[in-house]
């Protein structure tokens, strides 16, 4: 199925992301966090492609395990920064053979060293290859309520935004944030110019002090005061600091359903714990 049909105004759709294991370690080790993810039926789990250190090779595999096995659509991120045109177009027919509908185009990150093929530049081009190889694949994108880091404006960020929709995105999904105020104001610009597409929002839960400082470095999010207070105060005792991360975002999710959202998406780092602690605090919100 069609993960942006999913999205119904009035209805907020829940959705996970998880990590593939890295190249060396045993794909079933991500079988149990499957499985209690997949019990808490969320409307679509997505699979990433070469971030955190996860196995691109195993991004495939994950994603029809999710749909196949456990009954829950998938989304299987791609990035297309060090893929050539016929590497997209293995990947895609291995997706298609594995019944992924579903993908997540990216350009993935520019990292210094690491070797970079310029057969796509934008994630608007590999969205638009995909849809030119193989219309059937609903394509969702990524966007930036902080505006991403490598770009001089707002205004031509939205702009960028816009041509990756009208190359095919259906929907969108958000880069993490902890204050939601910043996502209202994205909202209201990215609609004025005309970007109608469903939009979910990102959402971390901080469980960690060291999590925090790798995400603001990777991503820019910005801190707002009462999330530094909560990491001054909690950050070294890791009961506390988990209870008060969950408890956070809780607070952003309850939020953010009030105000109407599309969607959420939760970063859940593959904790099955911390995802059901959120979950249950909001699964009659939604
Ligand atoms: P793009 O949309 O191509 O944008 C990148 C930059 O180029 C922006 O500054 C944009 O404004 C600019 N730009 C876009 N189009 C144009 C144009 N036509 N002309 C000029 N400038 C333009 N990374 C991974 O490696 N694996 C993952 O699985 C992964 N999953 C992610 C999931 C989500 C929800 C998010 C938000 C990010 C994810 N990332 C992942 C990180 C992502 O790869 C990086 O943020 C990357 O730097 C940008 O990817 P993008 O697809 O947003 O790029």
């Amino acid at each position: 199925m069609k993960v942006s049909e999913l999205y119904t105004p009035g209805k907020t759709v829940l959705s996970f992301e998880v990590f593939p294991p890295k190249a060396t370690s045993p794909i079933e080790t991500i079988y149990s966090t499957l499985e209690q993810l997949c019990s808490l039926e969320p409307a679509f789990i997505s699979v990433t492609y070469g971030a955190a250190g996860g196995a691109k090779s195993h991004c495939c595999e994950i994603a029809s395990r999710i749909k196949n096995t456990h009954g829950i659509e998938a989304v299987a991120h791609l990035t297309c920064i060090s893929n050539t045109r016929d590497d997209i177009k293995r990947i895609l027919k291995d997706f298609s053979d594995h019944g992924i509908e579903n993908i997540l185009a990216l350009r993935g990150d520019i990292i210094p060293g690491q070797e970079r093929c310029n057969d796509f530049r934008y994630a608007s081009e590999l969205t638009a290859f995909i849809k030119e190889i193989n219309p059937e694949f609903d394509i969702c994108g990524a966007c930036y309520p902080e505006v991403h880091l490598e770009s001089n404006s707002e205004v031509e960020d939205i702009l960028n935004l816009k041509k990756k929709v009208d190359a095919g995105a259906s929907h969108l999904i958000s880069q993490l944030f902890f204050d939601n105020e910043l996502y209202y104001n994205f909202l209201n610009k990215v609609r004025i110019a005309g970007i109608n597409v469903p939009i979910a929002a990102g959402i971390m839960p901080v469980v960690n002090k060291n999590q925090i400082q790798r995400m603001v470095s990777l991503c820019g999010a910005s801190l707002p005061p009462k999330f530094s207070k909560m990491m001054q105060r909690y950050g070294d005792n890791p009961e506390a600091i988990r209870d008060a991360g969950i408890a956070y975002a809780v607070d952003q999710i309850v939020d953010l359903i009030s105000n109407g959202v599309d969607g959420i998406h939760l970063y859940t780092m593959n904790n099955p714990y911390v995802a059901t602690s959120i979950y249950e605090s909001i699964k009659n919100l939604l």
